[in-house]
């Protein structure tokens, strides 16, 4: 194996290996917890590095001891790792881990066939109809290598080097990614975890199958994203020391800030490729230390803007569900703020369009409260709720159901030859004087038909219309026919007097 710090191992590379001794190292880890009992006195382990390489957007990971070494993917085709792969293979590559077939994990493999001899090729038995994948394979066929399908249970064996295979389970199903081989890999007491893109429906599998220890180092899960990286999986994990594998400004958003924040949350001292470039950990088996390209910090806890308050309406109800024009109704929902900030809000109702009534809401995250209104209205129809002009957003129906229209009427008889008669009319829907009804009368006497109009109804229902007949004889009888129409309804009453 050659040393990092070896001059003469420098490979002519645009992408020199990491210079640990140039930038600020971590601080190995003081405890080393064992999972399991020390048993008899373990043969003294060597240093072992664990190269996080920086293939920009994709994984490629390669574990060095000594004279074995083993690659956990290979990146996309370009940048490819062969160039900073030929620092420190020597002799063969013992064991090739292909995760997934996505591009981003064995494009870089391709190079790597071509120019290194591989022992042992570990797949995940997925397939793929992409150009790459097909190149992979035929490369992979012509290698001449031990060909495996990995499932959990099986252990990967490299030289004194042993991997554990805690994903996927076969026969395969599920997403590619979920499909990724996922690899727990101990040396002394160190202990990493290698996740490939696995994703939550993966991490929930291992987590029922209780194969997920507590480790020093984590690879996170699919570069970062949210869809990794859930908390029990963190938890059951408890990593030191998180390794994202992105490229910077990639355009998936990896590492997602939720990822970042729950790595942190568990103890986790965070590094991306992104920022530091390759990064390795160096370990005897009882201590680690970390190793950054480039002058890079922790990740911070990420700043996640509180959500601003946000009202959401439901459980509408409106009572009677018939609503009877001109009678009261009671209409009432939960309001829930589901933001993470307090918030002020005015809830409208609103009927037909037309403001009912509103009412100031203030609410804590996570509070809700019934709001009630009661109306009167006097059509019936649409009652729409709104929340700061979110117009539309909840509406409740009143079915409208009209009353009967009535209308009664007296006549005042003043006198013949110009004297003013008066006709009083009273418009009533289901017993409610109507406001805005239109009346009008026909008045016939002897062979005289005459119509009148009025003034629509006030809000008592009331109206009247005023008419004079012109010289008249007596001895009739005048009658009346009273219409009255209201919302598309109609009614009507018949009333008279005598002329004498
Ligand atoms: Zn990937
Ligand atoms: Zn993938």
């Amino acid at each position: 194996m050659c040393l990092l710090v070896s001059f003469s191992c420098a490979p002519p590379t645009p992408t020199p290996p990491p210079a640990p001794e140039a930038v600020t190292p971590v601080p190995p880890a003081t405890t080393t917890p064992s999972p399991s009992p020390p048993t008899s006195p373990e043969p003294t382990p060597s240093e072992l590095k664990v190269h996080f390489i920086d293939v920009g957007q994709g994984d490629s990971i390669l574990i060095d001891f000594g004279e074995t070494e083993v690659l956990v993917d290979g990146g996309n085709k370009s940048p490819g790792v062969t160039a900073y792969l030929k620092a420190y293979v020597d002799g063969p590559i013992e064991a090739m881990v292909a995760t997934h077939p996505h591009a981003d994990h064995i494009g870089g493999l391709i190079a790597v066939l071509a120019n290194f001899k591989v022992d042992g090729i570990w797949l995940n038995g997925d397939t793929s109809t992409s150009q790459t994948y097909n190149e992979f394979m035929s490369a992979v066929n012509a290698e001449g290598a031990e060909v495996h399908v990995a499932k959990r249970g099986d252990q990967i064996k490299a030289g004194s080097l042993i991997l554990d295979v805690l994903n996927p389970i076969q026969p395969l199903s599920g997403s590619t990614n979920n499909k990724s081989i996922v690899l727990l890999f101990s040396h002394g007491s160190i202990d990493f975890l290698f996740t490939g893109d696995a994703e939550k429906e993966a991490e929930a599998s291992m987590l029922s199958a209780h194969v997920v220890p507590d480790v020093e180092i984590l690879k996170v899960g699919h570069h970062g994203s949210r869809t990794a990286s859930s908390k029990p999986f963190l938890q059951a994990a408890k990593p030191d020391r998180a390794i994202y594998m992105a490229g910077k400004g990639n355009s998936y958003g990896h590492p997602h800030d939720e990822t970042i924040a729950a790595l942190i949350e568990v103890g986790a001292e965070v590094y991306g490729t992104d920022i530091c470039g390759t990064i390795v950990v160096t370990s005897d088996g009882k201590s680690f230390s970390v190793q950054r390209e480039k002058q890079c910090a922790p990740r911070a806890p990420p700043v996640i803007a509180p959500e601003p308050a946000k009202f959401v309406v439901s459980d509408l109800s409106i009572s009677p569900g018939e609503v009877i024009a001109g009678e009261s109704v009671t209409i009432s929902f939960d309001v829930a703020n589901s933001g993470s900030t307090t918030g002020t809000h005015t809830v409208t109702l609103k009927v037909n369009g037309g403001e009912l009534a509103t009412k100031s809401l203030t609410l804590d995250p996570g509070q809700s409260q019934r709001v009630t209104f009661t109306a009167k209205t006097e059509s019936g129809g649409t009652y729409t709720v709104e929340v700061d002009g979110l117009k539309g957003a909840f509406t409740a129906t009143g079915k409208a159901v009209s009353g009967a229209l009535a209308v009664s009427a007296s006549v005042k008889f003043a006198s013949l030859g110009g004297g003013t008669q008066t006709l009083y009319a009273t418009v009533t829907l289901n017993g409610h004087p109507v406001q805005g009804a239109d009346v009008g009368i026909t008045v016939y006497y002897k062979t005289v038909t005459r119509t009148f109009t009025a003034s629509p109804t006030g809000s008592d229902g009331k109206t009247q219309i005023s008419w004079s007949v012109g010289r008249p004889r007596g001895g009739y009888t005048v009658k009346i026919k009273v219409v009255a129409t209201y919302q598309g309804q109609s009614a009507s009453t018949t009333t008279g007097f005598y002329a004498p």
